[in-house]
């Protein structure tokens, strides 16, 4: 376990507060909480610190403005929730932000916007502008018409894209617990606060399996999972309580939560690229030895591991890296070679790669340097 560093010198962050911060047992907006983090990001703000917040709770403010209990099976009435809550939650967020003279502008994106190039620069452009206007953008998936390819789901990984798109050296994930425990706290005495986390080992990941709850999508497993995003791109994470935050004192290096330190192989531009944006145009099969090596040793993924092919795509497109097709991607990279090439070389030694081809090439399918792990459970 790390030193706590001081978190002095971050300019701008991003804050996500989860559903279960947000909402109480009847599904109702916990006013006095937003209030409390509105004086906080005002704080923040005073001290010259730009902040994003990415507000989850539109969900749950439906439910609980329709006076419903449960969470709708059918998708479009969880959209028509959402679009419903959506409207409650920006209400108060801007009243909150308005006791502090600021005011809020509702950001709201799918997935899609973040892989497409043209529209990944247009939404930071419109960062910038709000954060020269001195407005406090607030962000949500846009729930009420994303569809089930390109949506997040979960506020986690769409915030760890945030701190990417806005380049925020620090993500703060607030949730109903006071950090990340070495079990689960609810059913283990036993369980402590891990105060600096400086690897994700994917034992930590096991450990804190398992779903928040019906309405707020995600539980701590998504929260880790976009601490590795997040500090993989060379950034810092906090999970912290979002019940009585304190983010100022947090910023002053004060024990608060657990904090992820920044991967010292931080990844440069591209690779963020890569792990944040691109948009993937098919997926490499892998045997259990290229898995292994590419996971334990940071090596490149060479023909020899490669089982199969899915999907078309060219030189240099990016492509996910699994170990079956219905297994979730471990990572993601850009091919040296078209899904044609690769069937035919696909399973050989590089050695044969030219003799097979007609034509040499890199003797790497996915070069290291263009590869980024994404997933680090498995
Ligand atoms: N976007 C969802 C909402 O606002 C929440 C997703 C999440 O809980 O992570 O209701």
């Amino acid at each position: 376990m790390g030193k706590r560093p001081q978190l002095k010198n971050i300019r701008r962050l991003v804050i996500k507060v989860g559903t279960r911060v947000l909402t109480g047992e009847d599904n109702l907006i916990l006013r006095p909480r937003i209030d409390h983090l509105a004086s906080q990001v005002g704080q923040l703000m005073e001290r010259g610190i730009t902040v994003v917040l990415v507000s989850s709770g539109a969900v749950g403010a439906g439910l609980g403005e329709m006076g419903l209990r449960s969470y709708p099976r059918l998708i479009p009435n969880r959209q028509a929730l959402a679009s419903i809550g959506q409207v409650q939650l920006m209400k108060i967020w801007e009243h909150a932000f308005a006791n502090y003279g600021k005011l809020v502008g509702q950001v709201l994106v799918t997935a899609g916007d973040f892989q497409n190039r043209k529209s990944y620069v247009n939404l930071q452009n419109t960062f910038e502008s709000l954060f020269r206007l001195g407005v406090v953008p607030v962000v949500n998936e846009n729930d009420s018409v994303a569809v089930r390819e390109l949506r997040y789901g979960d506020n986690d990984a769409l915030s760890a894209q945030v701190a990417g798109i806005v380049d925020a050296p620090l993500l703060v994930v607030l949730t109903d617990t006071d950090g990340v425990y070495t079990a689960n706290p609810r059913n283990d005495p036993e369980a402590k606060r891990i105060s600096v986390v400086d690897y994700i080992t994917p034992e930590l990941t096991r450990a804190t399996k398992g779903k928040g709850s019906e309405v707020s999508i995600g539980g701590m497993r998504t929260k880790i999972l976009a601490a590795g995003l997040v500090t993989q791109a060379g950034k810092y994470c906090a999970i912290a309580s979002g019940a009585d935050c304190d983010l100022v004192s947090l910023l002053e290096g004060k024990d608060l939560g657990t904090l992820f330190l920044p991967r010292a192989d931080g990844l440069k531009r591209r690779k963020h690229w890569i792990a944040f944006t691109s948009r993937s145009r098919g997926k490499l099969l892998v045997d259990e030895g290229a898995r292994s090596a590419l996971t334990r040793k940071g090596s490149s993924l060479l023909s020899s591991g490669i089982r199969e092919i899915v999907g078309r795509f060219e030189t240099g497109d990016v492509v996910e890296i699994a170990c079956g097709e219905e297994q979730p991607a471990f990572a993601k990279g850009v091919t040296s070679y078209s899904a044609e090439d690769l069937e035919r070389i696909k399973g050989l030694h590089s050695s044969r790669i030219e003799e097979v081809l007609g034509h040499g090439g890199p003797g790497e399918v996915v070069h290291k340097d263009n590869l980024v792990l994404i997933n680090t459970e498995q």
